[in-house]
């Protein structure tokens, strides 16, 4: 039986990867929907390679000019725009899969639709998972959806911990802790003198992996370490305190397990998204991904050391705002969102961007975040704070 997915984000790194996968076993899979914002032309090419049943653009002028063009082209796809479709495709009756590859907090609904449809969620959009934590988790059981990471170190950690890790108290029992791996970005090792004149074709240019510009940008200052902080502790049911953070700037080991009796258990392979990609969409099976086998020899030697918190405050901020509860995660993220944009427009320094988050979460009132009202309310009024305070 072949399954049925739709790609949110298709456009994106996470979505071309995923259909760079899905085209290799046209035997096991089948695309209904395509999503993107705005990048027509880059759709387009999409769906002539890839034949979905519809291509939803999240702009309604970008899903005009695309409904124009594939007339043209004849290439028989159906074409919607809005967010109300993104979350029609995601939840509809013949969809099995949905990869949730949408960049940032826009990807919330969409993915939560899939969630409360009961799809199986692979979930690259991390940011949906930090700003509505528990009433993404409670969805997922609430409609028996089936969740799994496709974020490279928390498929590693999924790889790596016991079978039935979150509903056996054995299983929990018998491990230790979570080792979270970072490469630690461009700027590992860098002071903050240093890090204050960074731009964003620096920020964009990561050691080892290619991804979309804002979680590169995360990555140069180790916020994207922070989200998967949070990200972790809501997928496997962990505090936070159980999750140590280790820089291991080759990228080879992708997250480790610790058991009680010493043991450690890693995931490694090429950093290519396309393995937990391949991962996720085969699971509990294997399938191929076009990724080469890992060349020990030429990676003789695999690095570790600490994250530098006095340079890098993000993972601090991450784990107070995870502790502090309720809606002061969905604070962060759209704090780091905005000033992550305004940095890249070059309107403010690479060092402002965790101060945003800082005085965001400082001035931002934090509630219970029960609701999705209140969790968008709560990312509204930070994306307010941090504009105004750009623009001041
Ligand atoms: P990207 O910027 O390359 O792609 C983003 C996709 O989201 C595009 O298809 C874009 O059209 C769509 N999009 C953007 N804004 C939108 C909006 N307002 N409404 C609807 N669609 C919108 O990003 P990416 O690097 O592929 O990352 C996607 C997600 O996966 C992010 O949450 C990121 O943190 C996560 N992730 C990415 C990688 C990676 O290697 N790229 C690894 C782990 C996790
Ligand atoms: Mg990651």
């Amino acid at each position: 039986m072949t399954q049925m997915i739709t790609v949110l984000g298709a456009t994106g790194s996470i979505g071309k990867n995923t259909l760079d996968v899905v085209a290799r076993h046209p035997d096991k899979y089948q695309l209904f929907a395509l999503t993107a914002n705005t990048q027509v032309d880059n759709m387009l090419q999409l769906c002539i390679t890839h034949r979905p049943q519809y291509a939803v653009m999240a702009d309604d002028k970008s899903a005009q000019q695309l409904a124009k063009k594939i007339l043209a082209h004849g290439a028989g796809v159906e074409v919607l725009s809005g967010i109300d479709a993104l979350c029609q495709v995601a939840s509809a009756p013949q969809v099995d899969q949905v990869m949730a590859a949408i960049v940032g907090a826009a990807g919330l609904l969409p993915t939560l639709a899939a969630a409360r449809a009961g799809k199986r969620v692979l979930l690259a959009n991390k940011e949906a998972l930090v700003m509505s934590g528990q009433l993404f988790m409670q969805a997922i059981k609430d409609n028996d959806a089936t969740l799994l990471p496709i974020d490279s170190e928390h498929n590693a950690i999924f790889q790596s911990l016991p079978a039935h890790f979150k509903d056996d108290v054995n299983a929990r029992q018998q491990v230790r802790n979570i080792l979270l791996t970072a490469s630690g970005g461009p700027f590992r090792g860098w002071d903050l003198c240093q890090l204050h004149d960074v731009t964003p074709a620096q920020a964009v240019k990561h050691p080892n992996w290619s991804m979309g510009q804002k979680i590169s940008v995360d990555s140069a200052s180790l916020m994207n370490k922070g989200l998967e902080l949070i990200e972790a502790c809501w997928l496997f049911e962990v505090q936070a305190k159980q999750i140590d953070i280790l820089v291991h700037p080759e990228s080879i080991i992708h997250s480790m397990v610790q058991y009680v009796d010493g043991s450690v258990l890693a995931q490694m392979g090429n950093p290519d998204m396309r393995t937990p990609i391949a991962y996720g969409l085969a699971w509990p099976q294997r399938i191929d991904s076009g990724v080469a086998s890992l060349d020990f020899l030429s990676h003789s030697q695999l690095n570790f050391e600490a994250p530098d918190h006095s340079v890098f405050p993000a993972l601090n901020l991450s784990r107070q705002a995870f502790e502090a509860g309720g809606t002061a995660a969905a604070i962060l993220n759209a704090a780091n969102e905005v000033a992550v944009a305004a940095f890249l427009r070059e309107q403010i320094s690479f060092t402002a961007i965790t101060d945003l988050i800082d005085g965001a979460l400082n001035h931002c009132q934090f509630a219970a975040a029960d609701s999705i009202e209140v969790i968008l309310a709560a990312d509204a009024s930070a994306r307010r704070f941090v504009e105004e305070k750009i623009t001041a």
